[in-house]
């Protein structure tokens, strides 16, 4: 299969009327066909004669070059053409150029689209860097170079070990498409055999050493997807929330709402109930709808409230967990948060929800400790 690439075009002779066609290159290898770099160098590629009169008129188009020996991919932009027209064209043409080369040739350095002014521009830079088909100084020592060409399972095998860290594993195991296949740990033993068996042991090891990272990192995301897929929260809880939201219809019955889901407060859970919201009114049942979007924007605030309450509630709950007059002596010293109205409000809060739990144990113990607070404060002020 041909890499070069023509397009078929339909002219009329601006002359003598005409109506002709002819094909202009649009993707030129230059390995392949030395004749076109010479036209791209002499600046006619894009030149068409009429077969009539012999008028010489230049079509508009675009040209995509390539070297695979040097790695080179250059677009030569049509005169005049506006920049997002010219990226869609020059990203399409690069996927006809990946798409003619055969699949141990497809590198990384195909996605590096050097974009210069038209045939001239182009022209400028295969002279520039001798690129193949330039003619002159095609040496030898260039010829090597063929041999830097490396299959995409090198390139992701180096890149699988020269990460450092779960994070660029990940990225190395997302950019790599060829180590997504199922197969591919399976691959990399077999090469690491292979290699054994020829007596290659640093290779061997490298291939092991690969094999374990990609086992590693696989099991690591699919860890990470389920962990995304636990975060979601059953339908039957947010539907039940959403009532147990539709019931409360004081601010104090929220927060009491709230101590005992917590999850009320979490992202996942909030745009959760949104989108049940959302169902609501979709259906029609607007005050279910109404009713849920606004208790919705009261958990906002609460939430925003929670996050500013963060250090006081940490210091009542370390205050409730001490079990001995020195322990409360000295978090009352460390925590100057628990003699404020703060402190006063949470107990109160977390004492009416221990009540509404049928836990009047704890309730009590909680009044205790909050009557406490109120007379070391009383103390303190006087
Ligand atoms: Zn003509």
């Amino acid at each position: 299969m041909s890499i070069s690439f023509a397009e078929h075009v339909r002219l009329s002779c601006p002359r003598c009327q005409t109506e002709f066609a002819d094909e202009a290159y649009i993707i030129v290898d230059g390995g392949e066909r030395p004749d076109l770099v010479a036209r791209i160098l002499d600046d006619t590629l894009h030149d068409l004669r009429c077969p009539a009169c012999g008028q010489v008129g230049r079509v508009p188009a675009p040209l995509l070059f390539h070297d695979r020996r040097r790695q080179r991919v250059l677009f030569g932009v049509p005169p005049g053409m506006a920049e997002p027209e010219w990226r869609e064209l020059g990203q399409n043409l690069l996927w006809v150029l990946i798409g003619a080369l055969p699949e141990e040739v497809r590198l990384p350095y195909l996605g590096n689209v050097q974009a210069e002014a038209g045939l001239p521009g182009v022209a400028q830079i295969i002279r520039q860097e001798q690129l193949t088909g330039a003619g002159e100084g095609e040496s030898e020592e260039l010829n090597e170079e063929d041999n830097e060409e490396l299959p995409p399972i090198v390139i992701a095998i180096q890149a699988l070990l020269a990460a450092d860290g779960p994070a660029e594993l990940l990225d190395v195991l997302n950019s790599q498409p060829i180590l997504d296949q199922p197969q591919s740990v399976t691959i990399l033993q077999e090469l690491a055999g292979e290699a054994r068996k020829t007596g290659q042991a640093e290779v061997a090891r490298g291939f092991e050493r690969a094999a374990e990272l990609l086992t590693q990192v696989k099991q690591m995301r699919t860890q990470a997807q389920n962990t995304a897929a636990a975060t979601q929260p059953a339908p039957e809880a947010v539907e039940q929330l959403a009532f147990a939201l539709l019931r409360s219809t004081t601010g104090e019955e929220l927060a009491q709402l709230v101590d005992q889901h917590p999850e009320l407060l979490d992202e996942p859970m909030l745009a959760a109930l949104a989108s049940y919201a959302a169902e609501a009114r979709r259906q029609n049942k607007q005050r279910i709808a109404d009713g849920l979007d606004e208790r919705l924007a009261a958990l906002g605030e609460l939430q925003a409230q929670y996050h500013q309450q963060q250090p006081v509630l940490e210091a009542v709950q370390a205050y409730l967990e001490a079990d001995s007059g020195d322990e409360i002596e000295a978090i009352l010293l460390e925590r100057e948060e628990l003699t404020t109205d703060a402190a006063d409000q949470a107990l109160a809060r977390l004492g009416a929800s221990a009540l509404a739990d049928g836990d009047a144990d704890f309730a009590a113990f909680i009044g205790e400790r909050r009557a406490f607070l109120r007379q070391v404060r009383a103390a303190l002020e006087e």
